[in-house]
């Protein structure tokens, strides 16, 4: 279907998505203005927008304060700071003519009585007739007037064959109003409709809209799911020899948790179709070692295991561990790493091309053209938020064998430490299976978290010598590597050297960004061994990295921070278990005053340790497009419902996509199709 316009309408529509009449007569009305009812100037209530009138009386062009247009009317003034010479007349021949200027916007109170700046105005004769129904506002785009978009929209409204994608089954089911009266009511409000549900975007109209919308996000991701999930793998058997040997004499004893996420994770290693799960659970829940029992999996089945980290020391610490947990197994593990020479790139190349069966960690580099793998069958993505949607679907396809007669998929497991509330992730995960480890292994002491003004250094510094000299470790973390125009940000650079001074006696080292990889990885070997005391950071080390003898953050500038990076950074201590373990203490340095939204942040950390629950505040103080961005989703976001508060509704509609999926595929591709067909889409990774 082609929109019938000028092909520089047509171009200003596909910025909008708007390729159809469908998807015209879907695009709904993001707001309403109410020019049902005339307001007197006067009475006009603060920062709401209403519609006033008044007889013109005269207008003037002035230069004082600024060149403006000015438009005395009866009981109001209009003040237009961008005009046209057009307008200037307009206005001496409506005070001329004794015409009366309309304007819709928001009244303040002047200097010369109420006043409006730059209001939406029409000129009109004594009499004129309001408007019967709410006056629908579209979002549109530069050099688009609401006026002709709305023209466009209701044509649409008339030519496109709006049939009902859902089977009267559902509706029924859901008690759903019909797609056609809905979408006419929103776009064309009747007279008497109910004005605070249009707005609000209660009411049946909207909730059928945004059912639709919701359901063709669950269906797209759930077909999305079902084609991967048909595709071939390896089946890994779980009672391979080297399994059973490393579950015998496991470090320590899984957590409940721990032993349930195994427990699926291995259930569908088992099937000869790829799993696609994501492992959540908060810093320190202990993830690690579940991957890398997943990993013996595919090593038992003579296969290889892949783990990408986000960070060179990630990617380390994640060799470290395994190193030590498989070295007694006799398991390769192959470390790939964007700072190895060429000739060990080589080496390693060679290896992964190889028949042994071996575990490669590393970073991104993982990814490079050069790399090759015989034989993947499980590629894990540690911290996979922090990857965006091609890295990941890259590393898939790295896996895919084409050996005959079809292509094998590697298995996938995802792993995050940050939490995504269920609302969120009932909808951006929908395609993924999900494992929670909802609990830290026992003996751990937590954390305790300290909000001290910056002024009260001296007693911090007072601290960390405390704690040194007791033997434990200390981390100082700073914002950023450089100085900041304003000056005002502390480099851990100069913090670096502050602190060298400030606490003579102690080993103090600096970690951040700029250092090349080598260097990186030489600090933090020196902390994780223990011959450094205090540890100058920037986020670097904000996820994953793992030294259970530091017990003490010092967070500088907390202010800056965002929830999810303070809660990941304070996961980085507390990390002890057993009777030994000290307490854990997190000192939130902050510069006063507070802005409002900073204390609120600080307030979430400071009350509460669950990364789910902090999760939930940083989707309700930032809003779904903030905390998930587009990277990190790969999906358009929501146009018309809104995951908190239509979560009950989100609910319905997963329910009924598996249904329709299962009943009437048809049906369910024909619903995708008129939602989605025009809108970008990712198949996610
Ligand atoms: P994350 O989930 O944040 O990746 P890790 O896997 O790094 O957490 O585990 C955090 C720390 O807890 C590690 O030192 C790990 O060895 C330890 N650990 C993990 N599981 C257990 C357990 N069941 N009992 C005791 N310690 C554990
Ligand atoms: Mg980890």
């Amino acid at each position: 279907m082609k929109i019938g316009t000028a092909p520089a309408i047509a171009k200003k529509l596909a910025k909008l998505g708007l390729l159809s009449p469908v998807d015209l007569a879907l695009h709904l009305p993001h707001r309403y203005e109410d020019e049902t009812r005339l307001t007197a100037p006067e009475l006009a209530p603060a920062g709401k927008p209403v519609l006033v009138e008044g007889r013109v009386l005269n207008t003037a062009v002035k230069y004082r304060p600024k060149r403006q247009l000015v438009v005395h009317a009866e009981g109001l003034m209009l003040r237009f700071l961008n005009f046209y010479g057009s307008q200037l007349k307009q206005f001496q021949r409506a005070a001329d003519e004794g015409l009366l200027v309309r304007a819709y916007g928001e009244v303040r109170p002047g200097f010369f009585g109420a006043e409006m700046v730059h209001p939406r105005y029409r000129i009109v004769p004594a009499g004129e007739p309001l408007a019967q129904a709410l006056t629908p506002v579209y979002p549109t785009t530069a050099g688009l007037s609401q006026y002709a978009l709305r023209k466009l929209v209701l044509q649409a409204l008339d030519e496109a064959v709006l049939d009902d994608t859902l089977p009267e089954a559902v509706r029924r089911r859901h008690s759903l109003a019909g797609i056609v009266e809905s979408v006419r009511c929103l776009h064309l409000p009747a007279p008497d409709a109910a004005c605070a549900e249009l707005i609000e975007r209660s009411g049946e109209a909207w909730r059928r809209v945004k059912f639709d919308e919701l359901l063709a996000q669950q269906l797209s991701m759930r077909m999305a799911y079902r084609a991967r999930r048909g595709r071939n793998a390896i089946a890994l058997p779980s009672n391979g020899p080297l399994l059973r040997r490393f579950l015998g004499k496991l470090p320590f004893r899984l957590t409940r948790a721990q032993s349930r996420a195994m427990a699926e994770i291995l259930q569908d290693l088992a099937q000869p179709h790829p799993m696609q799960r994501l492992l959540q659970g908060d810093v320190g829940s202990g993830k690690t070692i579940v991957a890398a029992i997943a990993c013996l999996a595919a090593i038992d089945a003579g296969c290889q295991a892949a783990v990408m980290a986000p960070t060179e020391i990630l990617a380390e610490q994640n060799l470290r561990k395994f190193s030590e947990w498989f070295g007694p197994l006799g398991v390769p593990v192959v470390w790939l790493h964007g700072g190895l020479a060429a000739a060990q790139k080589k080496a390693v190349a060679k290896q992964l091309l190889g028949l042994a069966p071996l575990v490669a960690i590393g970073t991104h580099a993982l990814l490079q053209k050069k790399v090759a793998f015989s034989r993947l069958a499980l590629a894990i993505v540690d911290e996979q938020h922090r990857f965006g949607v091609q890295q990941r679907l890259a590393l898939r396809k790295k896996g895919e064998t084409r050996s005959a007669p079809a292509v094998l998929a590697p298995h996938q497991l995802m792993m995050s430490a940050t939490p995504i509330p269920r609302t969120l992730s009932m909808s951006y995960f929908a395609d993924l299976d999900l494992s929670t480890i909802g609990e830290l292994p026992p003996g751990r002491r937590g954390v305790a978290t300290r909000l001290v003004a910056d002024g009260r250094r001296a007693e911090v510094l007072k601290r960390i010598r405390e704690a040194c000299a007791e033997g434990q470790q200390a981390y100082w973390v700073c914002p950023v590597i450089e100085e900041s125009k304003e000056g005002d940000l502390q480099t851990a650079v100069d913090t670096f050297a502050l602190l060298r001074t400030e606490l003579k006696g102690l080993r103090v080292g600096l970690v951040h960004g700029r250092l090349s990889a080598d260097e990186k990885t030489c600090v933090m070997k020196l902390f994780v061994k223990g011959q450094l005391h205090l540890l100058v950071a920037t986020t670097v080390i904000e996820v994953g990295v793992d030294v259970p003898n530091a017990s003490l953050m010092v967070i500088e500038h907390a202010e800056r921070f965002g929830l999810a990076q303070l809660h990941q950074l304070r996961g980085r201590i507390g990390r002890a278990s057993g009777t030994t373990a000290r307490e854990s203490v997190c000192i939130l340095l902050y510069a006063s005053p507070l802005s409002e939204t900073a204390r609120a942040r600080l307030k979430v950390i400071f009350e509460t340790r669950d990364g789910f629950e902090i999760a939930r505040q940083d989707l309700l103080q930032r809003g779904p497009g903030e905390f998930l961005g587009q990277r990190q989703s790969g999906m358009p976001l929501l146009r018309y419902a809104d995951l908190e508060k239509d979560a009950a509704l989100a609910l319905e509609a997963r329910e009924a996509a598996e249904k329709l999926l299962d009943e009437e595929p048809q049906a369910a591709r024909r619903h995708v199709e008129r939602w989605l067909a025009s809108r970008h889409e990712f198949s996610r990774a």
